[in-house]
Parts: structure tokens; C-alpha cells; sequence
């Protein structure tokens, strides 16, 4: 998902670029802007967290980007192009790096399991949004 940040900053094409020429397929794609229901619920593992109220409103802040991405060993490769949750800490040529400003604002979420992608893809997506 790319987030709000970036969206608002018009780096949507740049990451989509970056995603590309690292070898990811992208199976299915929305643009959408989420509701405070909707960001609570794709977080819901963070809810006792101290910062999740920031995070469902940085969520709900602005148009998200949402896809679905295809490689081999894909969540490992997704996360390495992301890089750390805060910028600070994320390694040159890495999206967080390139793109974000803080650990709230950092640019683009990367699901961190088979299990939690397949979760996710279909908190997106319908079977009918895939090809
Ligand atoms: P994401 O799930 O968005 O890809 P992540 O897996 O790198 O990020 P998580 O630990 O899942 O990190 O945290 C989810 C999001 O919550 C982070 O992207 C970040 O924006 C926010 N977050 C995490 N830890 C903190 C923190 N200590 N302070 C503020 N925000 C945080
Ligand atoms: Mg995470």
C-alpha cells in the first residue's frame, strides 16, 4: 500500500516504477481513500498500540494506493525495497529512504507474511479484481 504521504507528494509513479523494476508483478491495483472503519481494521493487530489513534488518522488522511504484488519470495523481497518502519534507520535506494519523512509518514506498507498478504489482498480485493 502506498500511504497518504506519498500519494499527497506525488510519488506514487516514481514507487510504482521502483516496485516494477525490482520485479514485481502487480496483480491487481485501487486507488481509495479510506474510512476510519476501514484503517482500523487493516491495523487491527496494532489496536493496543500507544500510536494506533495517529495511525488510523494519518491512514484516513488522504487517497492510499492498494495492490496486489506477485514475485518469488516476494514478501522478503517487498520488505527489503521498503525498508525500516522509520526512515531514519532504512537503508539507501529504499523506498522509506527515498520517499519518508518519519516513522508515521513512512511512505508504503509491505504486508510481513504469506499469511497476512493473503489477509490483506482480500481486505482489498474481490475474487472478480484479480487477473
Ligand atoms: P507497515 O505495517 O505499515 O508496513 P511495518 O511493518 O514496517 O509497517 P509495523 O510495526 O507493522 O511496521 O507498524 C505499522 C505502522 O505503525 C508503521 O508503518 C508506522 O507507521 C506505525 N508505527 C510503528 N511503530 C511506531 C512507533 N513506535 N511510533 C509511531 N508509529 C509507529
Ligand atoms: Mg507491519
Amino acid at each position: 500500500m502506498i500511504k497518504p504521504d506519498a500519494v499527497a507528494n506525488q510519488h506514487t509513479g516514481k514507487i510504482i516504477d521502483d516496485i516494477l523494476g525490482a520485479g514485481f508483478k502487480i496483480i491487481a491495483m485501487k486507488y481509495v481513500h479510506l474510512s476510519d472503519a476501514m484503517a482500523e481494521g487493516f491495523y487491527a493487530v496494532h489496536r493496543e498500540r500507544p500510536f494506533f489513534k495517529d495511525l488510523v488518522s494519518f491512514m484516513t488522511s488522504g487517497p492510499i494506493v492498494a495492490a496486489i504484488l506477485e514475485k518469488d519470495n516476494a514478501v522478503e523481497d517487498f520488505r527489503k525495497l521498503i525498508g525500516a518502519t522509520n526512515p531514519a534507520n532504512a537503508e539507501e535506494g529504499t523506498i522509506r529512504k527515498k520517499y519518508a519523512k518519519s516513522i508515521d509518514a513512512n511512505a508504503i506498507h509491505g504486508s510481513d507474511s504469506n499469511e497476512n498478504a493473503e489477509i490483506e489482498g482480500n481486505y482489498f480485493f474481490s475474487q472478480f479484481e484479480r487477473f
